[in-house]
């Protein structure tokens, strides 16, 4: 996303937050706690310091289970990652001796904030690609808000780039039907106003229970797409306030 906006030259419009994580306190409502992650310090110094420092939300005990949880994380690399699909956070914490409480009072927030839902669905995977960026790089978990409504301040440069390249944005132009050709190759796609768009090339970029509502049928037994099979939308509604 950072590259999108320095390809964009609106990397001004970024308003970044200090580098903290501040989470509420489910047993004291009305109470934050933080994770202050010090300026000085190099990835991952800088997120140990800042797990070491908060006293509130875990022990002692809890943090020293949870270091020796993820000590495979660290060492095991992308591969041990990987491997973690098929647990959920509250299986691998578990399965890691992680205490249940560590999993309530810092991975709820972490697996609501990453994918919206709790860590008994969420993938553990999830979880390490994000604690594994985290670790090393230095501003890998810092925030930043955009300075405005998202339509004006991110869609618009996007359009404009793609306008000043000679392409064209249509909106309101929704996909009915992916049809084919006699060898399964896209012939175009047809909206719900009845027109079609051809093209040279195909990116289908919707949500993904709508690519499988549209996938034709004799694609749906190709390898690649029935891995889709497997894969749910989260519906989740947002509410933009400017
Ligand atoms: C509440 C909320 C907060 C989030 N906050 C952040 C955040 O702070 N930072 C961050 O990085 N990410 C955030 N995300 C995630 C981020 O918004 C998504 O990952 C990203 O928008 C996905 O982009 P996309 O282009 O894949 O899909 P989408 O943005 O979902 O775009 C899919 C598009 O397909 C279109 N479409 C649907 N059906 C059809 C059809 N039949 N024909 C043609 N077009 C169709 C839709 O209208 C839509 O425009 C948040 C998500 C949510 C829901």
């Amino acid at each position: 996303v950072q590259n999108l906006f320095g390809e964009l030259g609106i990397n001004d419009r970024l308003q970044w937050k200090e580098h903290s994580m501040i989470f509420a306190m489910p047993s004291k409502p009305g109470e934050f706690s933080r994770f202050d992650f010090p300026d000085v310090l190099p990835a991952p110094l800088n997120g140990i310091w800042a797990i070491l420092r908060n006293n509130e939300m875990l022990t002692w005990p809890e943090k020293i289970k949870f270091a020796i949880g993820l000590l495979p994380a660290m060492v095991g690399g992308q591969a041990y990652v990987e491997a973690q699909d098929g647990l959920s956070v509250e299986e691998w914490m578990r399965k890691q001796g992680v205490p249940d409480r560590v999993t309530d009072e810092v991975f709820i927030a972490m697996s609501k904030a990453l994918n919206f839902i709790n860590p008994d669905e969420l993938s553990m995977q999830c979880i390490l690609i994000a604690l594994n960026r985290f670790l090393q790089e230095k501003h890998g978990s810092k925030m930043a808000f955009l300075d405005g409504n998202p339509p004006e301040r991110l869609c618009m440069p996007i359009v404009e780039h793609i306008r000043s390249l000679g392409g064209e944005v249509r909106l309101n132009s929704r996909i009915r039907k992916i049809e084919l050709e006699d060898d399964g190759t896209v012939k175009n796609f047809l909206l719900t106003d009845g027109t079609t768009i051809e093209g040279d090339a195909y990116v289908f970029a919707t949500p993904v229970d709508i690519l499988k509502l549209l996938l034709p049928d004799s694609w749906k037994e190709i390898p690649y797409f029935k891995r889709l099979e497997k894969l749910v939308g989260v519906p989740v509604i947002n509410v933009h306030i400017w």
